[in-house]
C-alpha cells in the first residue's frame, strides 16, 4: 500500500539548527521508568521507536548534576564521563534507523528532594513547590542561590552538553518548564530576588537566556539546541508589551534556540487522560508560539489521528508532531501512515498506565502495547513475531482483551486459531466499560485487535457461541486457551482490611449486575475499596442518570489508586461538581433496613449508620474459571481429545488491569510452540567491573 498524499506534508524534513530532522515525528522527551540503570532496555525501547519512523527520539528527563536527584523515581543522567557510554548505547541504537537522539538536560532546583544524594536542594530564592500528596512531598525544602550557585549552573549546563555531544547525541534540551530549573526564576511568586536575576521580566528570564547561549556557544556547531518552556502559568501574566510575559519571554529569545518544546506547566495536566480531554487539548498553549517566532515549534497533545496532525501543521500550530503516549502504544506510527496502513495504528487509549508505571519505578508498561519495556529482556518486537506451526490447531475460549490479544499474535503467528466468544459483541470488559462516561476509547482495545484478526484467514471468529467443557472436549484443538474474564463479588472487608465474606440482599448489587442494566431504588451507596476507575465511573453515570449518590471508601481519596496514573484529582473535583456524596476512610460493615453501617478505620468506636437504598460493592473480582478447572482436572480425558496443552489467562486466571489482560494474551501466545528462545527473560542487573 502507498501513502495517502493528504499525509505528505507529515513526512517533510524539518531542520532544526544545523541537524535536519527526517519528518515530523517527534517522540518528545518522556519519561520511560528506565533510569542509568538499565540501559539496554532504555536503549531498546527508544530503538523500537526509531526503527517504527519516528524522526526525533529523545531521552526522558537527564539531570545534569547530583544536585538534581528525582530518586525514588526513575530519571537518566549525565553527572560526569562514566555516564557518557549509557547514553551512546541509545543514540547508537536510534541512529542505526536515521532518526535524530536528542537529550532532555535537565535540573530540578527546587523541585528535587536529593534523597540519594542527600545535598541540599536549591531554587531561585528558597521557595520549594509545594504538593498536598504524600508522595510528591518533599521534607528537604530549598536553599536559595548565590551568585556562585548560579555561576556553577550555568557550567554545569555546559558540562552535561558537552558529555551529551559526546555521546552523540543530535540535540540537546535546555529545560525551562514544570517547575524545573531557570523555569523557577520566571515565577514572580518564587522569584524574590533583589539582584539582577529578579525583579522585571528581563531579570527573571537572564538565567533561561544566559543557558541558552552558553549551551549554543559549546555545543551550537553540532548539536541543535532545544528548549522545553511551560507557558500556561506566564500566560496568565499580563505582559508590559504584549499579551502576557509568555508571549514576552517568547519574543525575548525568538530565535536563539533552534527549536521550542511548549508544554503545560504541570504533569498532571499534561498528561490528562481520555476520560478528561481529547487529542489537541494543549493547543491552548502551544498555538500562540509560533507566530512569534521563526524556529521549529513541537508539541504533544495524545494525537493518534493523521488528520489531526496536518491540521496542527496547516493551521500554524506546530510544525512537528510531538508523541510520548502515541508512540508508546504503536512505536509504528509513522512507518504506519507512511505505508497507507492507517487502520492499523494501535491508537493509544489514554488511560495512563504508562503514567503508573513511571511512578512505580518500572519500565513503561502500556494497555495496547504489550511488549513496551519487553524489547530488550524478552527480545519482543511489537510488529514481529517468530512463525509458529500453521498445522496446529488453536482454541480460545472469549474475545476479551486477553482472548483477542492472544488470537491476534497466534494468527500472526500462522497457527490455525478459533476464537468462541459466547455473547455477540467481543470485547469483553472493554465493550461493556467502554459505555461508562469518559471511557469510550477503551473500545480502541477491542478494535485494533478486531480489525486485523478478521482479516487473517486462519482465525475464525465465532460469536453467540458459550463453550461447555465437553464443547471444548469435542473440539479436539492443539492448545486450548481459556480466557473466560472474571466476575465482580459482593465481598466485603473486615475493620482489618482482610476479607469478610458477601454481603446478601435484594438490593445489593455488583458493578456487572449495574452494567447489565439492573434497575437501582433510593440513595445508591458505592463502597468502593477496588480504589481504581470504576467506582468513580459507576458514580458519574448514575448521577447523570439521576440518582442521588454517595462513594463511601476505607481510602483516604476517591478513586485513590489513580494517584499513580494522574486521575485523582480530577476524578474528585468531578465528584464534586456532580453532587456526589463522599466518605472517606470507612469500612462499611453491614447493610440493613434501608441503611448502611460505617465504621471510621482509624477508630473501633467510630460507628454510625447513613441512608442505602440500593448498595453498590466495588471490590473484589473473582476469575471466571469453572471452565478451566474442569478441563484441567482429567488429564486424560484431554490427552484423549489430543489437547497438547491447556492454560488459561487474563483475568480468568487473575482478575487485574486491563493491560494485564491483554500482556497476559500475548505472552501466551509467543510461549505455545515457542519458535524462539522459549521465553527466556534476560533480567538487567548491574555488571561488577
Ligand atoms: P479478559 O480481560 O481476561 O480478556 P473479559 O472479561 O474482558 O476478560 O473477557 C472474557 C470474555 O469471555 C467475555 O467476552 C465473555 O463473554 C467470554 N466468555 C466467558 N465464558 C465463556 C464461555 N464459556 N464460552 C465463550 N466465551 C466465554
Ligand atoms: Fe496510551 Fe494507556 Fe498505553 Fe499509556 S498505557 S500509552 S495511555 S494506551
Amino acid at each position: 500500500m502507498s501513502r495517502n498524499p493528504r499525509y505528505d506534508i507529515l513526512f517533510d524534513p524539518v531542520r532544526i539548527g544545523p541537524v535536519t530532522a527526517p519528518n515530523r515525528f517527534y517522540q518528545a522527551p518522556h519519561a520511560l521508568g528506565t533510569g542509568n540503570q538499565m540501559p539496554h532496555t532504555r536503549a531498546a525501547m527508544r530503538e523500537v521507536r526509531a526503527e517504527g519512523g519516528w524522526g526525533v527520539v529523545n531521552t526522558g528527563y537527564c539531570s545534569i548534576h547530583p544536585s538534581a536527584d528525582d530518586m525514588p523515581l526513575p530519571y537518566c543522567r549525565l553527572w560526569d564521563d562514566e555516564d557518557i557510554k549509557v547514553h551512546s548505547l541509545m543514540v547508537d541504537a536510534v541512529h542505526r534507523h536515521g532518526a535524530l537522539a536528542g537529550v532532555e538536560l535537565w535540573h530540578g532546583a527546587g523541585g528535587v528532594g536529593n534523597r540519594l544524594t542527600r545535598m541540599t536542594p536549591m531554587s531561585v530564592s528558597g521557595v520549594s513547590p509545594g504538593s498536598p500528596y504524600p508522595g510528591w512531598i518533599n521534607l528537604a525544602k530549598s536553599r536559595p542561590m548565590d551568585r556562585q550557585d548560579i555561576r556553577e549552573f550555568r557550567r554545569w549546563h555546559v558540562d552535561a552538553a558537552k558529555r551529551a555531544r559526546s555521546a552523540g547525541f543530535d540535540l540537546v534540551y535546555i529545560y525551562a518548564g514544570m517547575g524545573y530549573g531557570p523555569y523557577q526564576f520566571l515565577l514572580p511568586w518564587m522569584n524574590k530576588r533583589t539582584d539582577e536575576y529578579g525583579g522585571s521580566l528581563q531579570n527573571r528570564a537572564r538565567l533561561m537566556q544566559e543557558i541558552i547561549e552558553d549551551v549554543k556557544e559549546a555545543v551550537g556547531q553540532t548539536c541543535a539546541v532545544a528548549v522545553r518552556f511551560s507557558p500556561s502559568e506566564l500566560l496568565e501574566i499580563p505582559g508590559e508589551t504584549q499579551e502576557s510575559e509568555a508571549h514576552e519571554v517568547i519574543s525575548m529569545m525568538a530565535d536563539l534556540p533552534d527549536l521550542w518544546d511548549i508544554k503545560s506547566a504541570s504533569w498532571v495536566v499534561e498528561t490528562r487522560s481520555a476520560r478528561f480531554c481529547g487529542q489537541g487539548a494543549q493547543e491552548p498553549w502551544t498555538a500562540f508560539v509560533k507566530p512569534l517566532t521563526s524556529r521549529p515549534v513541537v508539541g504533544v497533545g495524545r494525537f493518534t489521528s493523521p488528520d489531526e496532525m496536518v491540521s496542527q501543521i496547516r493551521r500554524g500550530v506546530l510544525d512537528l508532531i510531538g508523541a510520548g503516549r502515541p508512540s508508546i502504544a504503536d512505536p509504528f506510527l509513522p512507518s504506519k501512515i507512511n505505508e497507507g496502513r492507517e487502520d492499523e495504528i494501535r491508537e493509544c487509549i489514554g488511560c495512563n498506565i504508562c503514567v503508573s508505571s513511571y511512578h512505580d519505578g518500572v519500565p513503561v508498561r502500556c494497555t495496547q502495547n504489550p511488549t513496551m519495556g519487553e524489547e530488550w529482556r524478552r527480545n519482543w518486537h511489537p510488529e514481529r513475531v517468530p512463525p509458529g506451526d500453521p498445522e496446529k490447531s488453536t482454541l480460545i475460549v472469549g474475545a476479551g482483551p486477553a482472548g483477542l490479544e492472544c488470537a491476534r499474535v497466534l494468527g500472526l503467528r500462522g497457527f490455525a486459531v478459533t476464537v468462541a466468544e459466547a455473547r455477540e459483541e467481543l470485547g469483553g470488559r472493554v465493550t461493556i466499560e467502554s459505555k461508562l462516561p469518559g471511557l469510550a476509547t477503551w473500545a480502541r482495545v477491542r478494535d485494533y485487535r478486531t480489525n486485523l484478526v478478521q482479516t487473517m484467514g486462519n482465525v475464525d471468529i465465532y460469536r453467540g457461541s458459550p463453550l461447555s467443557t465437553q464443547d471444548v472436549i469435542d473440539f479436539g484443538c492443539d492448545h486450548a486457551v481459556i480466557a473466560t474474564g472474571a466476575h465482580w463479588t459482593r465481598e466485603v472487608l473486615s475493620t482489618n482490611g482482610t476479607p469478610a465474606g458477601e454481603i446478601e440482599g435484594e438490593t445489593v448489587y455488583t458493578p456487572d449486575d449495574v452494567l447489565a442494566g439492573a434497575e437501582l431504588d433510593g440513595t445508591v451507596v458505592i463502597y468502593d475499596f477496588d480504589h481504581y476507575y470504576m467506582g468513580g465511573c459507576l458514580a458519574e453515570m448514575l448521577r447523570q442518570q439521576g440518582s442521588e449518590v454517595t462513594i463511601v471508601t476505607p481510602a483516604s481519596a476517591v478513586s485513590a489508586w489513580t494517584f499513580m496514573n494522574n486521575e485523582m484529582a480530577e476524578i474528585r473535583g468531578r465528584m464534586i461538581e456532580l453532587g456526589v456524596g463522599i466518605e472517606l476512610e470507612q469500612y462499611l460493615t453491614g447493610f440493613e433496613n434501608g441503611r448502611v453501617h460505617l465504621s471510621g478505620i482509624y477508630r473501633a468506636s467510630d460507628v454510625r449508620s447513613i441512608d442505602c437504598g440500593s448498595l453498590i460493592i466495588v471490590g473484589a473480582r473473582s476469575g471466571n474459571d469453572e471452565l478451566f478447572l474442569e478441563l484441567s482436572s482429567d488429564a486424560g480425558r484431554l490427552a484423549k481429545a489430543g489437547i497438547d496443552s491447556l492454560r488459561s489467562i487474563g483475568d480468568c486466571r487473575a482478575p487485574g488491569a486491563i493491560a494485564h489482560a491483554v500482556y497476559a494474551g500475548h505472552e501466551c501466545a509467543r510461549s505455545i510452540d515457542p519458535a524462539d528462545d522459549g521465553g527466556a527473560i534476560e533480567w538487567e542487573r548491574a555488571r561488577l567491573l
